[in-house]
């Protein structure tokens, strides 16, 4: 018999029912140490009491009233996003996958306005996730998100993680957009070189397409940087940001320039729940956190420290992990045993991880984590490795 929640997750079983900075408490009292922060949306961790305070006000006066009316917390997360970044305008959505659909329209209706309506093809790469919406899966390709869901949304040709000549060798009079991550996240944490995102740019401006970056795992302070293509001194044309943004609140958000944007006009484009007063709320709270150089200025120290303690973790574990990968707090362990058994040694140390593509298990700790929750979680690592190679 079918269960009562439909089975498209191959759930662990671990049930918690409390959170608190980088820890999570099950129901049967053992404490967890939290290095998937939902995947990658904790930012905070849980329960910051910031987030707490901005949700529990604002549920008291107003929960949702529609985009028919002002919503001023709307208002005021829109102008410290774009007060913070490239972006001239911001729609608010309710995940990732929706930033995506509207990615793809704005690139679209870009074109069409600037009667070039041929444009509509967007390049995107081997590994990439950009969410389980048609379109996200469209672009995305992979076999295992695609099978059976078939017909897919058109328009998207599909390269290989790094391919930069293949991106030139793709450009037809039909090509609107290029669409990546900055960093791969469920691909395996896949680092973009900066070089690489600079010539992707340089393309974009030689043949007058858009640059899209799928910033919703890798974005919001994750990388040490407010946005990750902020180390490669470029700027998208159209960005999708979701996860880390609503700090554990169900928000996303399409950023853009003037120009990018200029299509989207009243009755184009709408969301019920999008930019609704509580997640608005939310995130305000989550940027007046981040995006603050001295907020970002500890993730990186932070980071630097996780880093050299997994490169030894790595040393000392030769058959159980190959690599460190990732950029600030977005980190990957490559594993040379199966990384689902590490992830499932870790459950039994009382540690979360977060498996991805290529062999990689993901470390995306809250952004708030202390020097001492690092250590724990190294020390941690050492356990669950040491299991591994004893099993
Ligand atoms: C998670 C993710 C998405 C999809 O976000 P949802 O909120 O699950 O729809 C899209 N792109 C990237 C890079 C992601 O990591």
């Amino acid at each position: 018999m079918i269960p009562s929640v439909l089975p498209t997750y191959n759930r662990a079983p671990l049930e918690f029912v409390k959170g608190e900075g980088a820890w999570l408490t099950a129901a049967d009292g053992r404490r967890f140490l939290d290095l998937g922060s939902g995947i990658a949306v904790n930012a905070l961790g849980h329960a910051h009491p910031a987030l707490v305070e901005a949700l529990t006000s604002q549920a008291q006066n107003l929960w949702h009233v529609s985009n028919l009316y002002q919503i001023p917390q709307q208002q005021a997360l829109a102008d410290k996003l774009v007060e913070h970044t490239f972006a001239d305008t911001v729609f608010f959505t309710n995940s990732g996958t929706e930033a995506c659909e509207l990615a793809v329209k704005m690139a679209r209706k870009y074109f069409y306005d600037k009667d070039q309506p041929e444009k509509v093809e967007i390049i995107t790469f081997d590994g990439s996730f950009h969410g389980r919406s048609s379109a996200g899966i469209a672009a995305a390709g992979s076999e295992k998100m695609i099978k059976g869901f078939g017909p897919l949304l058109p328009g998207f040709v599909h390269l290989t993680f790094g391919d930069l000549d293949g991106v030139t060798n793709a450009i037809t009079e039909k090509t609107a957009a290029i669409l990546i991550e900055p960093v791969q996240g469920e691909g395996g944490i896949r680092p973009v070189p900066d070089a690489e995102l600079k010539a992707l740019r340089a393309i974009c401006d030689e043949h007058g397409l858009l640059l899209i970056l799928d910033e919703v795992q890798c974005g919001v302070g994750r990388t040490g940087k407010l946005f990750a293509h902020e180390w490669a001194g470029v700027a998208p044309d159209i960005m999708m940001v979701a996860k880390g943004i609503g700090g554990g609140f169900p928000l996303g958000a399409v950023l853009a320039t003037e120009e990018a944007a200029s299509g989207m006009t009243a009755g184009t484009h709408g969301s019920t729940y999008g930019g609704n007063p509580l997640g608005c709320a939310v995130g305000c709270a989550v940027m007046d956190h981040i995006a603050d150089e001295a907020f970002l200025a500890e993730v990186n120290r932070k980071a630097g420290l996780m880093r050299q303690k997994l490169e030894g973790l790595v040393a000392d574990h030769p058959e159980v992990f190959e690599e460190v990968r990732g950029a600030g707090l977005m980190l990957g362990l490559k594993c040379k045993a199966v990384n689902a058994d590490v992830v499932k040694a870790g459950y039994d140390n009382e540690l979360i991880t977060v498996p991805a593509a290529d062999n990689v298990i993901r470390l995306l700790p809250p952004l708030t984590l202390t020097d001492e929750d690092i250590a724990e979680a190294v020390s941690r690592l050492e356990k669950t490795a040491a299991q591994v190679e004893a099993s």
